[in-house]
């Protein structure tokens, strides 16, 4: 039978703000454990939350980048569980009134353009975290630094169809996360986190299938992966005439499998009441209005710009908006030397291969947009031909160096001086009498050998235009 996957994403991300959702204590990630704690956070008693006005401003800002509708009354409420991580015994979250809903986000699949819907946005604090694989301790520890760590929970329509999908998906919320500076979207380090609710159903068939949601996955590569093994895994179990059961699922990225956490049986009821601490929250049209007047340029904003601007093909604009670290290095390096199309090529060609082949980031990067504007420079005004930038440019790459201190050093200008290319030519030349007489005799084919030998004898450094010129005159 043939099926098709339904996918929707739930998507936690971390709230940029200094201090946490309801008390004054830090949010700075590594710190000391235990040590951005108070009686608000620990959950002692009698200790009363205040709402971090700034978390909301964020949030707001997130729902107007993701074209949802900010609700005027959103309502805190007490999910009741117990775990060590969670010293309340309940997390303060939204449930039935959310700060936003109903929208949407368009993703970018080989140049077709799919719009997938945002069911709601709500905004949550986050538990600590329970450490079980520490050697040394022999126990499990508790760090409640990021107890009460803002958190947006973005919920997804079950629009997506394929594993790709939702990772066009991923990519673009994070872009946009990033861009409009509410959140770093670092997957890593947990501060963007990924469930995902995968289920198959025939094709032509209305009805969805039972879900099962994949928790645990660290980085939109794994969440790709899980996705696709999750698909296959319950083909086979239709297929075999069993049915899937609805259930959490975790995914091992060591072997590339899901388990299963818990079943729907075990589901927690978690008796979801009003926080009484809280009065509801409320968010005037003005100072919606305000966030907007205040939403930074936003991905397909600038790439549109970029394309009127810097007059680059909708392609390279896509490429270079995508991440905002990168349109802010490229847009550096214009600034440095005002040859667009030359630097985006150079980023793209050349930067982006290295980095991709390294696993690093943008921000990783050792060589300075100024430089890279600075080399193109070097290129446009003929000290150095296309073929040595691009070895300048490996040197740039490993030392972090100017690229006119790296010329300079290996004595790598090109040669644009008439009567030492025509020395070289000569010499070519003489040194190749056979060729020189089967040219003569009228295989022209040859011209390109005697360019390259001339090439060759300056080590890539003549002038490409002026050997042309030479060799035609002297041979
Ligand atoms: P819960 O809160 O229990 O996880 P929700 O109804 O909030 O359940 O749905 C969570 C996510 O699951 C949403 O992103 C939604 O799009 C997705 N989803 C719902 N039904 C299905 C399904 N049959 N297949 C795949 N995804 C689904
Ligand atoms: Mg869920
Ligand atoms: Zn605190």
């Amino acid at each position: 039978m043939e099926y098709e996957a339904v996918i929707g994403l739930e998507v936690h991300a971390q709230l940029l703000t200094k201090s946490k959702l309801f008390c004054s204590c830090s949010t700075n990630f590594g710190d000391e454990p235990n040590s951005n704690t108070c009686p608000v956070c620990l959950g002692l008693p009698g200790a009363l939350p205040v709402l971090n006005q700034n978390a909301v401003n964020l949030s707001i800002t997130l729902g107007l980048a993701l074209n949802c509708d900010i609700q005027n009354e959103s309502i805190w409420e007490r999910k009741n569980y117990f775990y060590q991580d969670l010293p309340k015994g309940y997390q303060i979250t939204q449930f039935q009134k959310p700060i936003c809903l109903d929208g949407h986000l368009d993703i970018d699949l080989d140049g077709n353009s799919k719009r997938i819907g945002i069911t709601r946005i709500h905004m949550e604090e986050d538990a600590g975290k329970s450490i079980h694989d520490d050697a040394g301790a022999n126990a499990s520890l508790v760090d409640l630094n990021r107890a009460s760590v803002p958190l947006c929970e973005i919920v997804s329509e079950p629009d997506l169809r394929s594993a790709e999908e939702a990772g066009a998906y991923l990519r673009k919320l994070r872009s946009i996360l990033r861009y409009s500076e509410v959140c770093d979207g670092n997957m890593e380090e947990g501060s963007m986190r990924c469930d995902a609710n995968v289920s198959i159903r025939p094709v032509g068939q209305k009805e969805f299938g039972t879900r099962t949601e994949l928790k645990n996955i660290n980085s939109v590569k794994f969440v790709e992966k899980a996705i696709r093994y999750e698909i296959e895994r319950q083909k086979a179990v239709l297929d075999s005439g069993e049915k899937v059961v609805q259930e959490t699922r975790s995914y091992d990225n060591q072997k590339n499998t899901t388990f299963t956490m818990r079943s729907k049986e075990e589901a927690h009821d978690y008796r979801y009441f009003p926080d009484p601490d809280l009065v509801p929250l409320i968010v005037s049209d003005e100072w919606v209005q305000k966030q907007k007047d205040s939403l930074p340029e936003l991905p397909e904003q600038k790439a549109s710009r970029f394309v009127s601007d810097y007059k680059l093909s909708e392609y390279d604009a896509g490429v270079l908006t995508a991440d905002k670290s990168l349109a802010d290095y490229f847009e550096t390096a214009v600034r440095t030397h005002n040859s667009p199309k030359k630097i985006a090529n150079f980023i793209m060609t050349e930067l982006m291969r290295e980095l991709k082949n390294d696993e690093k980031e943008i921000d990783d990067c050792i060589v300075k947009p100024e430089h890279m504007g600075e080399l193109v420079a070097l290129i446009d005004s003929g000290d150095i031909s296309g073929k040595i930038a691009k070895s300048v440019f490996e040197d740039m790459y490993k030392t972090g160096d100017s690229p006119k201190a790296i010329v300079e050093k290996k004595g790598l200008k090109q040669v644009s001086d008439s009567s030492a290319i025509e020395k070289m030519v000569d010499d070519v030349i003489a040194a190749n009498p056979g060729q020189y007489e089967q040219y003569k005799a009228g295989k022209e084919a040859l011209f390109g050998f005697f360019v390259g030998q001339v090439m060759k004898a300056s080590k890539g450094q003549a002038n490409p235009q002026m050997v042309n010129e030479v060799l035609k005159k002297k041979l």
